[in-house]
């Protein structure tokens, strides 16, 4: 007897909406997770009061009028607008490049020095038509900022020189020549007062989130109509790598936010991922670097950047309390193996084309929905994939 509407596997942003808003349309939703965590990739983990975000930096930011009040609905936004500073050998840049990172790098006061600096740069370089990466920088920004805040980031980024980069990766370099250091030209930006994590237990209507199988316990009622029930611990492959077909039974339809090639055991090849490695340390002072991200755009340094965690909630706990410790993360760019977690879908002709596969294969699946990052294998920010499910969410609820 199927005892569930709906069996959503995958507890990240895609997941919980989905459960929410099936939950709210009088379905009993099972939501389970194989991490020990609800949250997905936007898991924050509470150390000294501390909101870490665990499996890499997340801003929220959208131009989504929609999408932005849907979220006021599960967390307090804060005003933090991201604005990473660059650290070349010690000095100092703000970044994305504006009115500031020029008075810095070249002493001009004006837009229009700035402007033409810049233009001289250009000129200097004579590259017409760029061969590669390094040209195709110098062509759009002159040696000085390729040199100091594009070369060694690049080439951390993808483990080769900048010189066998194919040009097309940098299309265009912005360039601001106003005072203004926001990264994102988004309407809409912040981070949820509190952490990642409590925003999306509200989406699981605040269930409790139970280790292993359970089930029928500890449901949480949404809106008396519907339900949700969160299990973690739970992986929907079986020891052989296949879908479990009891779990599958337990519900009339499932919703599959993890990767779609697993699902198929693989059995067209893999899919391929760009990866990140995290070194995460407690440091027993306040204040270790004044902002939430430093890029380190030298090639020396081996980490790509350093994220303090704490300066995304600007240094006070939940009750406003100072916090006198600190977390910080040093970023290392890393090559995928299968096995590995997967951070950044690979959209080259290659992957697109296994992907467009897979698709098909899931298209023949019976009531199973395929969603997310990595059940579409795609890049999808926050607000995208809060839209991609509500989406979903219209047509089959
Ligand atoms: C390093 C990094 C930084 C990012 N920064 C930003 C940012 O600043 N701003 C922004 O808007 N977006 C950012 N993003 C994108 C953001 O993380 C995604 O939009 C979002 O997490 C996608 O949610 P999801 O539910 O699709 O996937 P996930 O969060 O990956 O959720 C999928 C869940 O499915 C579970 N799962 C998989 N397989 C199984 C299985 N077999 N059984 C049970 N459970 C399973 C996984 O454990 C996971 O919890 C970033 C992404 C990365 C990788």
């Amino acid at each position: 007897m199927t005892k569930y509407d709906y069996l959503v596997v995958g507890a990240g942003l895609y997941g919980a909406v989905f459960a929410h808003e099936a939950a709210k349309a009088g379905k009993k939703v099972l939501v389970i997770d194989r991490r020990p965590n609800i949250a997905g990739n936007v898991y924050t983990e509470d150390i000294e009061k501390i909101h870490v975000h665990k499996y890499g930096a997340h801003i929220f930011h959208t131009n989504d009028q929609k999408v932005w009040e849907y979220v006021q609905n599960f967390a307090v936004f804060n005003r933090f607008t991201n604005s990473p500073v660059a650290n070349f050998h010690g000095e100092l840049y703000s970044l994305p490049f504006n009115m500031y990172t020029f008075n810095k790098m070249w002493g001009v006061v004006t837009p229009e020095e700035a402007a033409e600096k810049i233009e001289e740069q250009r000129r200097e370089a004579g590259i017409k038509e760029p061969k590669n990466l390094e040209e195709q920088a110098i062509s759009l920004v002159g040696t000085d900022i390729y040199e100091k805040l594009i070369k060694g980031y690049t080439e951390k980024q993808w483990g080769r020189p900048c010189t066998e980069l194919p040009a097309f990766i940098i299309k265009r370099l912005p360039v601001r020549l106003t005072f203004d250091n926001n990264y994102f030209n988004a309407l809409y930006q912040g981070i949820p007062v509190g952490g990642y994590t409590k925003m999306v237990a509200n989406m699981l209507a605040g269930a409790k989130v139970q280790e292993g199988e359970d089930f029928g316990t500890g449901e949480a009622p949404v809106d008396d109509a519907g339900s949700i029930e969160v299990h973690v611990g739970v992986d929907f492959f079986d020891a052989e790598g296949a879908p479990r077909e009891d779990l599958k039974a337990l519900a009339d339809k499932v919703v599959y936010t993890g990767a779609i090639d697993a699902y198929f055991g693989y059995k067209l090849g893999y899919l391929e991922y760009r990866s990140v490695r995290f070194e995460t340390e407690l440091l027993d002072k306040p204040n270790f670097q004044g902002n939430a991200a430093v890029n380190y755009t030298d090639r020396e340094t081996p980490w790509t950047r350093i994220i303090e965690h704490k300066w995304f909630e600007f240094g006070k706990d939940d009750d406003g309390n100072d916090i006198p410790k600190t977390v910080i993360s040093r970023e290392f760019s890393s090559e995928w193996k299968p096995g590995d977690e997967p951070y950044y879908p690979v959209n080259d002709e290659k992957n697109g084309r296994l992907y467009e596969e897979y698709k098909r294969l899931a298209e023949a699946e019976d009531n199973v929905i395929f969603g997310g990052r990595l059940g579409e294998y795609k890049y999808y920010d926050m607000d995208k994939v809060i839209a991609s499910a509500l989406d979903m969410c219209g047509e089959v609820l």
